[in-house]
């Protein structure tokens, strides 16, 4: 028999537990992407039915209304305007949490009056019993014209009902709740006569509302029903009051509330959790134990996987036939994934902690408490959280911006997001601080290089909100900022939800910067091992007889890789802006290492190590650390590696754009090259300026 398939758009507004309800009906049977154009994400799911069923799921951005003030809500209205659109739903299903009930109704009753079938799902009846509060649900079902499914997304409960009650949409009533002509019957009488073929409601969004419909001729409507902004900005108040009205009306019949039982443990956690001094101490101390846990949990993975893939490169290249393509794979593609699993521990953690504190309704308050001071900088407080994922990876960090509603706060949380120090950047200042920063205790109880270190990241927060100033300063916008301030309850988290974003964000990560890492670490070892002319083939030649037999076999082999190196294409590089960066103190090598690390800023270890080789045997970091600090300017005498180029070239690092993943992120989450090309050049010319001052300062 074949199966059938029924279109649900999933919807409701933030925080009533739609995505659990969606992870419920469809488990890891998501895919999630992007509208086209736009950078809302799209999540669609599919869930099996009763009667050989099948459901497509699509989960659309959570709303508070159908009137309109972000592009997520956009997204909504357009597609419930546009019945030809090939997402537009055969059924409604409308989240809604017992707790605002009153609020949630306001979206249901706008569904309905567009006459979609819809299913009213009343969620976390799970916490029905402690809030005091009984429904009748019958009742309700009547005065609502719907279908009502009291589900726990927690729980699982009552998710076969729902599942049975999508099944049966088609004798779902079409009837509107409201009707729209009692708004103002003489505008709307006319509205009717004409365009008596379509629904009255739907008229009256496509006035209101800034947004495309295709179908609809908008000018048209447009040119004879024009009112005033004022005027129109009162219809559509007594549209609201119209709609409350009925809701109150009906929830006065169908639902009570026992106060005496509601405890307000709520109350009291709200406010110690958001208060004026304890609750940043509160969060500072939480985020110190994050970061804590993460760098103790991650190290062991992380050194496993290194391990990993430094063995399998040297399995490879010594169990294949030689040749190009073996070079190829143990020495671009090998390492190239391995580049990119190596954060993976970092990341999954991060997330891990990130989904448990909004998961739990603490970051909503961490978001209501930093508010206040980010709006300052052109940022929400809900830029808290790109924020510190950037600690980990811009990628997912970027991503994560897509909660914030107000574009233009999103916009500039993306820009800056990529000065937030990464784990990426840490092999780079652990050397360079062992280097120039002397291992002392200051203070009685601080470790200086630890300090340094901190130093640093704190360097990264201040970029970052120095860049949104200046952003703030210069963008101009569209839409106005509304900060709802939504204080959802505390709530043991869900292991799915965890779950189920740990590996969205995970996977997000691998194929976002992935595919990129990878491509340019093979673009950069081929550049590495290739070069003009014909030093490349006979380096092996030269440097034999050059060193004869004196240096052993080991270290014979570094040193014809580090001639290689310098004779590559990347050395040529290297050589060639060597003038541009010698007022910063950095030499050719140095240059060679930042040419190679503006794909990626981990490589920069790596590569010093490649070209540092002559005249030392073994690869590990000790030695790799002893080598730099003998490597003496052959023109001064001085030593390479002093406290100026040091500092000089960690605050390069800090502040220049040297990671192509996140350019490309950009450009996706932006949909425009011009973001990606502002942050590259705006950030590597501040990171050369600042280098250069520290540099000329302390020389
Ligand atoms: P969304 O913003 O509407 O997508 O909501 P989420 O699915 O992210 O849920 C918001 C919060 O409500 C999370 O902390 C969930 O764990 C919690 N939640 C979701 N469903 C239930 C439920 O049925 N009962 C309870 N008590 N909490 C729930």
């Amino acid at each position: 028999m074949a199966t059938r398939t029924i279109k649900i758009s999933l919807i409701g507004n933030p925080n009533t537990g739609k995505t659990s309800v969606f992870n419920q009906l469809t488990g890891l049977n998501q895919q999630v992407g992007n509208y086209p154009g736009i950078t809302v994400e799209r999540k669609q799911g599919s869930v099996r039915l009763p009667g050989n069923t099948k459901g497509v799921i699509l989960d659309l951005p959570g709303t508070y209304s159908l009137n309109a003030s972000s592009m997520d809500e956009n997204v909504v209205i357009e597609l419930l305007l546009n019945r030809n659109d090939k997402d537009f739903p055969d059924v409604a299903v409308v989240v809604t949490d017992v707790e605002n009930l009153k609020r949630n109704l306001l979206l249901f009753t706008q569904i309905k009056d567009l006459e979609i079938p819809a299913i009213l799902v009343i969620n976390m009846a799970d916490r029905m019993e402690r809030k005091g509060i009984s429904l009748n649900i019958p009742l309700l079902e009547e005065r609502l014209k719907t279908k009502i499914a009291l589900v726990s997304s927690r729980k699982g409960t009552g998710i076969t009902k729902l599942k049975e009650l999508i099944t049966e949409y088609a004798s779902l009533s079409t009837e509107p709740c409201l009707n729209a002509s009692s708004i103002d019957p003489e505008y709307f009488g006319r509205l009717r006569n004409a365009f008596p073929n379509q629904l009255l409601y739907k008229l009256w969004l496509v006035i209101t509302q800034d947004v495309n419909f295709g179908q609809l001729e908008r000018n048209e409507i447009e040119d004879s029903f024009t009112k005033s902004k004022s005027e129109l900005k009162r219809l559509q108040q007594k549209e609201t009051i119209k709609r409350y009205q009925f809701i109150n009306d009906t929830l006065k019949q169908g639902m009570t509330v026992d106060t005496a039982k509601a405890k307000d443990l709520r109350a009291k956690l709200d406010r110690i959790l958001t208060h004026k001094i304890f609750g940043y101490l509160i969060f500072f101390a939480i985020l110190l134990v994050i970061f804590q846990s993460i760098f103790a949990w991650s190290s062991v993975p992380m050194d496993l996987i290194d391990e990993g893939f430094t063995w399998l490169s040297s399995y490879t290249s010594n169990n294949l036939p030689p040749g190009k393509l073996t070079e190829l794979i143990a020495e671009g593609i090998i390492p190239g994934i391995g580049g990119v699993v190596i954060f993976i521990p970092q990341i999954a953690f991060l997330f891990f902690f990130i989904s448990i504190l909004e998961e739990s309704g603490y970051m909503s308050r961490v978001v209501f408490l930093m508010d206040r001071i980010m709006k300052r900088f052109g940022l929400s407080g809900k830029s808290v959280v790109p924020l510190i994922s950037g600690t980990a990876c811009a990628i997912p960090a970027i991503m994560a911006a897509r909660n914030i509603e107000n574009w233009r706060e999103r916009l500039i949380t993306i820009l800056v997001t990529p000065f937030t120090t990464c784990s990426a950047r840490l092999p780079v200042y652990a050397i360079l601080i062992s280097l120039i920063i002397p291992q002392r205790t200051v203070w009685g109880i601080f470790n200086l290089q630890g300090l340094t270190l901190m130093l640093l990241y704190l360097l990264g927060f201040l970029g970052a909100i120095g860049a949104a100033i200046i952003l703030n300063k210069i963008l101009k916008t569209k839409f106005k900022s509304f900060f709802v301030a939504e204080m959802p309850n505390y709530k043991m988290p869900l292991a799915k939800n965890v779950g189920i974003t740990v590996v969205e964000k995970t996977k997000a990560f691998v194929y976002g910067a992935g595919k990129i890492i990878l491509a340019i670490s093979i673009i950069i070892w081929f550049l590495g091992s290739h070069g003009p002319g014909d030093k490349m083939e006979r380096a092996e030649q030269i440097i034999t007889e050059q060193y004869g037999n004196s240096l052993g076999e080991d270290k014979l082999k570094d040193a014809i890789a580090s001639y290689k190196l310098e004779n590559s294409y990347i050395g040529h590089i290297g050589k060639s802006i060597e003038p541009a960066i010698r007022p910063l103190g950095y030499d050719w090598k140095i240059g060679i290492a930042i040419v190679t690390s503006f794909a990626a800023r981990e490589v920069f270890v790596g590569t010093l190590a490649t070209i540092y080789t002559i005249g030392s045997g073994a690869d590990d970091e000790a030695t790799i650390k002893e080598r730099m600090k003998q490597e003496t300017n052959p023109e001064t005498g001085q030593k390479v590696f002093n406290f100026a180029t040091g500092i000089s070239l960690l605050l390069f690092y800090a502040f220049a754009m040297q990671c192509m993943s996140t350019l490309a992120v950009t450009k996706k989450e932006t949909n425009s090259w011009k973001w990606p090309a502002i942050q590259l050049f705006s950030m590597s010319i501040f990171a050369y300026l600042v280098s250069l001052i520290a540099y000329q300062l302390l020389k």
